[in-house]
């Protein structure tokens, strides 16, 4: 018998990477072309039918799931995309499924990431986990009893937006004090920032500003002992293990997975995390759920786990 593979397409403002996928998380195939978001969705689908013809015609592809940002998954529609020109509604599931000629699939991307840590990564027979995508926003998806949580309208998950400092910083949201605007990667810098500017002492970060400011120089800054540096992995670790104990009171988590951009500097957030986790959560759960790194492959991550949707809805 021929395994069944899926098709994962993950929709990017630049980019579209594809990828044949089986239910082991083998790759067999993988490409990727340019989304043309300032142009006409018609364009995209074109594009996509010429791109994916020959991966169709493999055996036993049961289905395509898609990743995208601004998904509305119940009725399959990108609502209001913010770095598209597409529309107010984009009708992806019906375009694309009938372009392809397969079943097709729509979750957000921190959905799609918790189902490739499911089925492909670190949560690998887990019944109760989250996954927290930490990169230029802040997302969560739930598995909760075996299943994935998908909420009334399917966007169950907004982790990045619950409050953690009432009055804090303004958020994109319209709120202040949003968990994103400390833990994502711009929190992250303006935390950097905050910390040197509150000091004249020497450091190899002073001279940048938030724009020109990244994660990956407060991390290497971090790893040769620069104090402000070291002050804002644990003032991070601080707030997100914070909001993560109240994940764990909430959902009786098994584990908690950290993944995206921000999640590679490894244990410089891991171990500050941990430790307000741990602090943080309600006693009688204490040291029963696990902090980990996401196992997947960063660059497929999103790939993966759009595949992994199709398996999860139609097996
Ligand atoms: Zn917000």
């Amino acid at each position: 018998m021929v395994p069944t593979k899926a098709l994962g397409i993950d929709i990017g403002g630049t980019s579209t990477k594809l990828g044949l996928v089986n239910k082991t998380g083998e790759l067999l195939r993988f490409t990727s072309f340019p989304s043309r978001a300032q142009e006409d969705f018609k364009f995209f689908l074109e594009d996509l039918k010429s791109v994916t013809e020959d991966f169709l015609n493999e055996d036993k592809v049961i289905g395509v799931g898609i990743g995208a940002p601004d998904a509305s998954p119940l009725d399959g529609t990108m609502s209001r995309p913010a770095n598209f020109k597409w529309g107010e509604k984009v009708h992806l599931v019906d375009g694309i499924s009938k372009v392809l000629n397969q079943k097709a699939f729509l979750t957000n991307d921190a959905n799609a990431a918790a189902l490739g840590e499911w089925y492909f990564g670190a949560a690998k027979g887990m019944t109760d986990f989250v996954v927290i995508t930490l990169g230029t926003g802040v997302g969560s998806g739930f598995i909760s009893n075996g299943r994935l949580l998908w909420g009334k309208r399917g966007m169950a998950g907004e982790f990045g937006h619950i409050v953690t400092k009432p009055n804090g910083r303004d958020c994109s949201c319209g709120h202040r004090g949003c968990l994103e605007m400390y833990a994502s990667a711009r929190g992250i810098r303006q935390t950097v920032l905050e910390f040197l500017a509150e000091s004249e002492a020497p450091s190899s970060l002073r001279g940048y500003d938030l724009k020109n400011m990244s994660v990956r120089k407060i991390e290497k800054a971090a790893r040769a002992g620069d104090l402000f540096a070291l002050k804002t992995f644990e003032k991070t670790g601080h707030i997100l293990g914070s909001k993560l104990a109240d994940l764990i009171a909430l959902f009786d988590l098994e584990a908690v997975i950290l993944s995206g951009g921000v999640s590679r500097a490894g244990q410089l957030l891991l171990k500050p995390t941990l430790e307000s986790m741990e602090a943080w959560t309600f006693p009688a759960f204490r040291g029963n759920t696990k902090l980990l790194l996401s196992e997947m492959e960063n660059a497929n991550a999103a790939v993966l786990g759009a595949a992994a949707l199709v398996f999860n809805e139609l097996e």
